[in-house]
């Protein structure tokens, strides 16, 4: 039988057809006015779907340039920051700020859960220059609550620059970016907007802009002085990724497109179409004898979901991609073979979602030996999306 490739993993996703024919079309000389145009298009599609008034930039690098660049661009050698981390993305920033030469403070959620707002409250010092944290931790599929991490900063340690890596909260969580104070909102190409690897963009508050005037730091490339400088006049310090931008504001059209339009409604309806696949995944999975990973917080970027006990994740990856073509992710670091992930965010719709339980149930049933009753998870999420469509 003829098996269509599919990619259900939290980066790279799905590309939007009609990126890939902007990208194709893209030949063109950064130093343009065609190109200007482009890039000034895109940098103020971005603000809307970044929902911000601040200023939001964009690097041709993958999301952690972006990461770096936070890190490079705020402290100085010396600085004390507090990382909040509960995955391998979290570690991620205590490895970046270390590499700068911060002390970093580091307080740790078990993997598969969040934080408990009261020990962050006691881990959270005003001599701390900024607070770095993910939005989604997409190692376990767990969501943060950046507005109660935002308020408490508000509170306790106002001068705290707020970090947050976005790059699969974008596009999967409500963010108000500019009620809420947050200083740097990252977000990454190959996640929710559609389009390959090497972008990354993010949004820089005011408060963010002073700091930098101040920090010692090392930066070249991800200066972002530099790039907000550049951005004005419609450019990039250096040779931007062209094509990637020219893809990227063919998908911000297509976002727009899904609400007559408007972006920042089309913003809330990819959310929305995320969050409610991934119910209706969870309910699913849950049917046919899996556990959640992260039963209490889950995202709507991904959902993780813990192998039976004894069972080997592994083969549930490995059996998809032979019998089905479809990539799902398979746990990080510790976590190999206890879980796999299936993501949500970006191009995939409610039918990509049936289809990928129909596998599964194939996969629990034969691989997993799984005592499985066909058409027992797709029912599971059946129910969740009627229960969706009727609000
Ligand atoms: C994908 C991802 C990143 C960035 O990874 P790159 O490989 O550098 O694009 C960072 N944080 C999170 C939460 C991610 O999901």
């Amino acid at each position: 039988m003829i098996r269509k490739t599919r990619l259900f993993t939290p980066g790279p996703t799905p590309l939007l057809p009609a990126a890939q024919f902007a990208m194709a079309a893209a030949d063109m000389h950064h130093r343009t006015p065609e190109f200007r145009a482009l890039y000034q298009k895109v940098l103020a599609q971005l603000k809307v779907f970044v929902g911000t008034k601040n200023d939001v930039l964009l690097l041709s690098s993958s999301g952690t340039g972006a990461m770096e660049a936070s890190v490079s661009n705020l402290t100085s050698p010396g600085d004390r920051v507090l990382v909040l981390t509960a995955g391998k993305f979290g570690e991620r920033w205590v490895d970046l700020a270390k590499a700068f030469g911060c002390q970093v403070d580091v307080l740790k959620a078990p993997y598969g859960q969040t934080f408990d707002l009261a020990e962050v409250r006691k881990a959270l010092k005003p001599e701390h220059r900024a607070l770095f944290v993910q939005a989604t931790e997409t190692s376990t599929a767990v969501r943060h609550d950046v507005e109660a991490l935002a308020r408490l900063i508000q509170e306790v340690s106002p001068e705290t620059l707020l970090v947050v890596d976005g790059i699969t909260g974008l596009g999967t969580t409500h963010f108000d970016v500019d009620g809420w104070g947050i200083d740097i909102l990252i977000g990454g190409s190959q996640k929710a907007v559609m389009i390959p690897p090497g972008l990354a963009y993010l949004s820089v508050s005011d408060k963010a802009w002073a700091a930098m005037e101040k920090s010692k730091n090392p930066r070249y490339y991800f200066d972002l002085r530099k790039e907000r400088k550049n951005a004005v006049k419609g450019e990039s310090a250096y040779t931007p990724a062209v094509a990637l931008i020219a893809g990227l504001g063919a998908a911000l059209d297509y976002i727009a497109g899904q609400a007559g339009g408007d972006l920042e409604k089309g913003r809330i309806a990819l959310v929305n179409n995320a969050q409610v696949n991934a119910a209706a995944t969870r309910a699913g999975l849950v049917a046919l004898g899996f556990t959640l990973f992260a039963p209490t917080s889950p995202a709507a970027a991904a959902t993780a979901v813990a192998v039976p006990e004894g069972m080997d994740s592994s083969d549930v990856v490995k059996a998809l991609k032979t019998r089905f073509a479809s990539v799902i992710a398979n746990g990080q670091g510790e976590m190999k073979g206890k879980l796999f992930r299936v993501a949500h965010l970006g191009f995939f719709d409610f039918l990509d979602t049936i289809a990928l339980l129909g596998a599964m149930e194939h996969i629990a049933k034969d691989t997993l030996k799984l005592p499985v009753q066909y058409g027992q998870a797709v029912a599971a999420a059946q129910q969740v999306y009627a229960d969706a469509v009727k609000n």
